[in-house]
């Protein structure tokens, strides 16, 4: 039995996790697009990576071919290459292939870098560091240096993206070394655990989700309803282990005197009651804000890794398509206009002509979360200077739709502890929400974008991806227009 560095980052994560995914692979669901856009991004940053070592020997074997990969190892090794990507090396039972080894001048020892497509050094980063410095030295590779290959968020792109200036180093040797003694024992006590024919007991708790998500949440948390304790909002896990450790796990069940913030005393409240709980005057009071005519309006954004444009930083939310409701009088007619970028340059000058031509000079502007397109808009301006002033004067008629309900002004049962525009459309709004849409959220939309951007569509794919892009952005901003009407009703203004 042999364990690769991603089962022991598991195995410190949960020992059930490693167990079940060592024993009952079947158990794991099909992987949902978004990680696999997350793990080709990774894939993209760690080759942009290796161009910043000019020279190096890739070890091509791959996991269907550990034996031959260490022997190419060893012999790129023995053929006095200085610098190795994917080596593979085994020791202990544990197998690494470090992302670059390089061998310091004139010594026998190397230096170790392991990419993250991350900003920041992250504890689990360390193990995995950690492990990788055991199973080298143990395999006859000292280390002199251990060293994170991180994002630099500092980074703007202008012309080809320079591997140089897009990444930052980070030695993390000292912070490893801790590590290096507890690791024997931990390998030892996995290696016995998987030998084991039942799986190890194990409660569900934070670590489900920390550092990663697991892969067995649907197995392990079938038990746990829709809607459960683990949804009091702001609730940490040690606030709710006493109802737990009682088999508590619906929030109707909290016991009457279990200590509560007030939202989460309100959360309750409504759920027992399965009344919705309305502040009429403060809806009121709030709805005095904006002025028409009114303007409803969403973004949706890329934001990956390796900025596609020049101007852009990595990860920066880039807004590729808006949506724009527009209302002149209180209980007018909608008029839609909406833009999506052409998927081949920069969306972001076209999206500026679209706001500027068809936002007025007067009237309110409102988001769901505003906060998110304020920083869109932010962005823009100092991209666009000559469109500064107009841009940020839309942002400062921006007001928040989100408001009402994040400030629990309104709170529905069906809202189940959330406020997001996802749960609250369907419950305002009967007969309105994003099911069998065919983009439903805002990831979704992102892939969709990226495929496009990325040419890997066929042209009907393309269309129908269009069309549903075109959409899901419009639900949006006509469901916020529907929202706004509901709470003037609620209101009753
Ligand atoms: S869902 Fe939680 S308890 Fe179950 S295997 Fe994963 S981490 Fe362990």
């Amino acid at each position: 039995m042999r364990l690769s560095k991603s089962k022991y980052i598991r195995g410190l994560q949960c020992h059930k996790s490693l167990w079940l995914y060592s024993h009952r692979k079947d158990l794991i669901p099909e992987a949902p697009p978004a990680l696999q856009l997350i793990f080709d991004q990774g894939h993209r940053v760690g080759e942009l990576a290796w161009k910043r070592f000019p020279g190096g020997s890739l070890i091509k074997d791959d996991h269907d071919h550990i034996p031959e990969a260490v022997e190419s190892t060893k012999a790129a090794v023995s053929a006095g290459k200085d610098i190795l990507f994917e080596a593979a090396m085994m020791h202990d039972g544990v197998l690494v292939r470090p992302d670059v080894l390089v061998r310091v001048k004139g010594r026998r020892s190397w230096d170790l870098i392991e990419v993250k497509g991350a900003t920041e050094v992250k504890d689990v980063y360390l193990e995995d560091v950690g492990i990788q410095k055991y199973v080298l030295e143990g395999a006859g590779f000292p280390i002199r240096k251990a060293c994170l290959m991180l994002v630099n968020n500092e980074y703007v792109r202008q012309g080809d993206v320079d591997p140089q200036e897009f990444f930052v180093l980070s030695d993390v040797t000292r912070e490893a070394a801790p590590l290096q003694a507890e690791i024997p024992g931990r390998v030892r006590a996995m290696f016995a655990m998987l030998a084991c024919k039942e799986v190890p007991a194990m409660d569900i708790g934070p670590h489900c989700h920390d550092p990663y998500d697991c892969d067995f949440i649907h197995h392990c948390w079938e038990h746990v309803p829709d809607y459960s304790v683990f949804d009091l909002c702001r609730a940490r896990y040690e606030k709710i282990r006493p109802l737990l450790d009682q088999s508590i796990l619906r929030i109707k069940d909290i016991p009457a005197g279990f200590p509560l913030t007030n939202t989460q005393e309100l959360q309750v409240m409504v759920e027992k009651s399965r009344k919705p709980h309305i502040d009429g005057e403060g809806i009121a009071e709030a709805l005095k804000e904006p002025a028409h005519p009114l303007y409803y309006l969403d973004f949706e954004t890329i934001n990956p890794a390796i900025p596609p444009y020049d101007g852009l930083k990595p990860f920066q939310q880039t807004p590729f398509q808006a949506s724009l409701h527009v209302q002149e009088k209180p209980g007018g007619p909608l008029k839609h206009h909406e833009h999506l970028g052409d998927a081949k340059t920069d969306p972001r000058p076209g999206l500026v002509r679209f706001l500027l031509d068809n936002i007025g000079p007067s009237g309110s502007i409102l988001a769901y979360n505003a906060g998110f397109e304020g920083g869109r808009l932010k962005e823009m301006a100092e991209a666009f200077p000559k469109h500064a002033k107009r841009l940020i004067s839309l942002r400062e008629r921006l007001w928040d739709l989100a408001g009402p309900f994040r400030n629990r002004l309104y709170m529905h049962p069906e809202f189940k502890g959330r406020w997001s525009i996802k749960a609250v459309l369907p419950a305002m709004v009967p007969g309105m929400g994003y099911e069998g849409m065919a983009i439903a959220e805002g990831t979704e939309a992102s892939i969709a974008y990226l495929n496009l951007m990325e040419g890997k569509l066929s042209k009907a794919e393309a269309q129908k991806t269009i069309a549903a892009l075109k959409a899901y952005c419009g639900q949006d901003t006509l469901g916020m227009a529907k929202l706004w009407e509901a709470l003037r009703k609620i209101a009753a203004i």
